[in-house]
Parts: structure tokens; sequence; C-alpha cells
């Protein structure tokens, strides 16, 4: 249960009491609920359009991790805490099994909103930082299916990065084109733990070896 959630049950009971108390002495004090309560609803919102945003994710990141835990999108009180340059992050067990959903962090799971729901910018020229964001997605999905290592994780998501687009509501062109941005732009950039030369057309980890397509 994150801090969001215990705020609305703490502020939700502070004007259950109030309510009560007025009502038993015949006076209830309508400015102060009214001033408690609007923090109240736009918690409950602002929660609410999480928890759907993570669950529009969850169904993605299953598309490539069948019966995973799915995505976690971190809240602005963890993202505060949150230490790590890392964009996602999966935790494995001692058994080397994922343990519990991928986290995103706030910004990433934002720039995702953003994406899936276009309406500032054209999905035919997003920004290297939605981009990215598309590809941590798919980049955390396949860790959920047990794969610990970067590089070969790196590079599966790469070429899911286009179906990730796709699921996101991207159209087919649209999603290729951000696919090969991420492709020419960033995977090049990414530390040497990240890239392997088996990620190549028809190297080792192509999905697809004999399609000609990459990524
Ligand atoms: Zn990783």
């Amino acid at each position: 249960m994150g801090i969001r959630t215990v705020a609305v049950v703490a502020l939700a009971g502070w004007v259950g009491w109030l309510l009560f108390h007025g009502v038993v002495r015949r006076k209830v004090p309508w400015v102060g609920i009214a001033v408690i309560s609007v923090p109240l609803v736009l918690l409950f919102w602002t929660e609410r359009q999480w928890i759907s945003a993570e669950r529009e994710f969850s169904a993605v990141a299953r598309s490539i991790a069948p019966g995973s835990a799915g995505v976690h999108c971190q809240r602005m009180g963890e993202a505060f805490v949150y230490a790590s340059g890392d964009l996602g992050r999966v935790q494995f067990d001692e058994n080397g099994r994922p343990d519990g959903p991928a986290m995103i962090t706030y910004e990433t799971c934002q720039r995702l909103t953003e994406y899936a729901h276009e309406s500032t910018f054209d999905r035919m020229s997003p920004s290297l930082d939605l981009v990215i964001a598309v590809h941590v997605l798919s980049h955390e999905s396949w860790h959920l299916t047990g794969d610990g290592s970067e590089a070969d994780t790196e590079c599966r998501a790469m070429q899911s990065d286009a179906a990730v687009a796709e699921r996101l509501g991207a159209t087919p062109q649209q999603a290729r084109g951000l696919a090969e941005t991420y492709a020419a732009a960033v995977y090049p950039e990414m530390s040497s733990d990240y890239r392997t030369s088996d990620c190549v057309k028809g190297g080792r980890l192509d999905l697809t070896p004999d399609d000609g397509r990459w990524p």
C-alpha cells in the first residue's frame, strides 16, 4: 500500500469522523469538510489514473512475459526517495526468478502515458525521451520472462519496441520508426554491459533470423 492510499484512507476517515460528530452535535463543520475533501478527491482521482495506467502497461508486459506480475509505476513519494538512475527495474529472487512486478520510474510512466494518449506531439516524430520510455517498458517486460542478462534483454527488447509501441496505440509505420530511432540513436550509446556483438541482423539474438528485418 502506497503513501497515497494511506493518505486517501486517512483523509476519508477524517471526513467521516467530522461528519459523524457534526451530526451528533447537530452542527456539521461543512467548511472544514470541504477543505479536506479537495486533496482527498485529487489524490483519489490521480491514484485511479495511475492504477489504470499500470493495468494498461501490465497488459503490454504480459504480451511479452505471459503470466508475469506486470508493471508497477512509481508514485511521487517513491520517486522522491529513489536514488538510482535506472528507469526501470525487475528484482530477481534467489532462484533467479522475477520477484514481483517490474518497477518503472514516475517520470518514465508519465512519458508512457503521454505516448499512449498522444495529445501534445506527433507519433511520427516522438522525442527521444518518449522513445526511451517505450523501450524501458519493452526492456523490463523481457526481464519479467526471467532473463537477468542486460545485453540479451536489451537486444530482445529493441526488437520488441515496435510491437510495444503498437500496443500503446502507434500505427505500424510509427512503431517501426520508433524502433529504428532507438536502434540508431540510443543503443550504440548504451554502456558495454547492455550491448553485445550478437545483437545484429541474423545473429544469435535475432528473434526472427529469417525475415531480413532489423531491429
Ligand atoms: Zn535491464
